[in-house]
């Protein structure tokens, strides 16, 4: 396990570490952005710092500094590839208000006019789709930097 992960039965641990698939966006030292892999809305993608932490509240402040910094340079990208009406970015803390993983992490979900607002989408993404978003939302991610 590397030195900025902590948690080994953790998923998103497991994705730092190369021990689990992702359609991975963009990374550096602090940070990891890749696609949700059930997303609420095409293009749905998530931030967390590659440290484990499991809320806002147990996060190393530069890692959420760095969180909010690559949330404006990830909705930018999004409104570049997706044009969509308007970015949810969000993140939940705690079961009782919806997390189910406990890994920091922040959404940022591309939303359209008049459509029913969540955050969990029901199905799976298709693997070459996201693949495909990702390598789009990359380019243009880049392109912000
Ligand atoms: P939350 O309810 O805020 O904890 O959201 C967790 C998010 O992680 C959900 O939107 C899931 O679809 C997403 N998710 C869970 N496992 C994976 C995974 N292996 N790769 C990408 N996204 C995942
Ligand atoms: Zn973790």
């Amino acid at each position: 396990m590397s030195e900025t992960s902590a948690a080994s039965n953790c998923i998103f641990c497991s994705i730092v570490d190369g021990r689990a698939p992702a359609h991975t966006v963009y990374e550096d030292e602090r940070i990891l952005v890749f696609m949700d892999l059930f997303p609420a809305h095409e293009g749905h993608a998530l931030i967390i710092p590659k440290r484990h932490g499991e809320n806002l509240f147990d996060v190393d402040p530069d890692d959420l500094e760095a969180v909010m910094r690559a949330s404006v340079r990830l909705g930018e990208a999004q409104k570049h590839v997706f044009s969509p009406d308007g970015i949810a970015v969000m993140q939940l803390n705690g079961a009782a208000a919806g997390q189910t993983v406990f890994h920091y992490h922040m959404h940022l979900i591309p939303r359209l006019k008049g459509e029913p607002f969540g955050v969990h989408g029901k199905k799976q993404g298709d693997s070459r789709v996201l693949a495909a978003q990702a390598a789009r939302l990359a380019a243009a991610f880049t392109l912000r930097a």
